[in-house]
């Protein structure tokens, strides 16, 4: 069995969203609309505390639009257990001023420590680049930490968002760049995504073993898109019906998420070039599926 600290979880609260972004990984879960129930909420707080994970991000969907819905189920759990927890957002609630900061003030209250923002060409068909630089602002100006992620499929369609945030952003470190992901709506629309190769020689995911709970209460081990598949090789239970010894019984007993947390990706697929080369695989996720299938 090989042990390790669980560094984050992520509750993956709602498949609903107010968007519809052309790359959306989660949108083949849009079609039946759900949340997760306060039992589901309250067991996967449990889980976190007896794991002893110290940070937690809510997402989904867009976790925001049942904020008062969870906020009374947080009390003060995350300021008595000194958990650091972020809000996954497209930061829709943020286009009025004065609403805005009424709900920075009212994160911040219930221990919300970051909020992380997703903003790229794809969000600002929805929600415009100014609203967000604001957001940043104001929401530092109270104390939150902010992380904003960029996809792209063309780095220099971002270059203007970039520049933007570069300088409101209180660390550029707190920019993260990320290549969309060829699931759900970026395959529909047909995103070519194919990422230079010399960047998957260095690359060892962070998301493994840092596992996601659903609203239906099914946990599996890494947050990305894997788990919109209902791939059963990353499954490790469901926090309703499993006790927690054997969720993490589960997952540390399985070798493929013990040798994808120790090794490189490229290392564990020999033929990963030809995989690409032939388009079989067009991203990191998909290197990874085919490691664990
Ligand atoms: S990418 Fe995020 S904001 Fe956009 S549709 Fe998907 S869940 Fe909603
Ligand atoms: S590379 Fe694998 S572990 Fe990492 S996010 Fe993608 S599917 Fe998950």
């Amino acid at each position: 069995m090989y042990i390790f600290p669980i560094n984050k979880i992520t509750l993956f609260y709602t498949n609903i969203c107010n968007l519809k972004c052309k790359h959306c990984f989660v949108s083949p879960l849009f079609n039946e609309n759900q949340k997760m129930s306060n039992e589901t909420f309250l067991k996967s707080l449990a889980f976190c505390k007896y794991n002893e994970i110290k940070k937690i991000s809510i997402s989904g969907g867009e976790p925001m639009l049942f904020w008062n819905d969870f906020k009374s189920l947080i009390k003060n759990f995350f300021i008595n257990e000194n958990i650091y927890f972020s809000i996954c957002t497209n930061a829709y609630w943020a286009q009025n001023t004065t609403e805005r900061l009424k709900i920075l003030e009212d994160l911040k209250k219930h221990g919300v420590s970051r909020l992380e923002i997703s903003t790229d060409s794809y969000h600002q068909e929805f929600i415009s680049l100014d609203t967000i630089t604001q957001c940043i602002v104001d929401a530092q100006n109270k104390g939150l930490d902010v992380i904003i992620t960029i996809c792209f499929e063309n780095l220099l369609n971002e270059f203007n968002t970039i520049k933007k945030i570069n300088k409101v952003i209180s660390d550029s470190k707190n920019i993260r760049l990320k290549y969309v992901s060829n699931f759900g709506e970026a395959k529909n629309n047909c995103i070519n995504t194919k990422p230079n190769l010399s960047l998957i020689e260095g690359y060892k995911c962070n998301q493994i073993g840092c596992p996601v709970i659903t609203y239906t209460g099914n946990i599996y081990a890494c947050c990305g898109p894997a788990f919109t598949l209902n791939n059963s090789n990353f499954y490790l239970g469901n926090i309703n019906k499993n006790l927690i010894d054997e969720i993490n019984s589960t997952l540390y007993n399985n070798k493929k998420i013990e040798s994808l947390k120790k090794h490189y990706l490229c290392n564990l697929v020999p033929n990963y070039k030809t995989l690409f080369n032939s388009n079989k695989i067009n991203s990191t996720c998909e290197l990874c599926l085919y490691f664990m299938s």
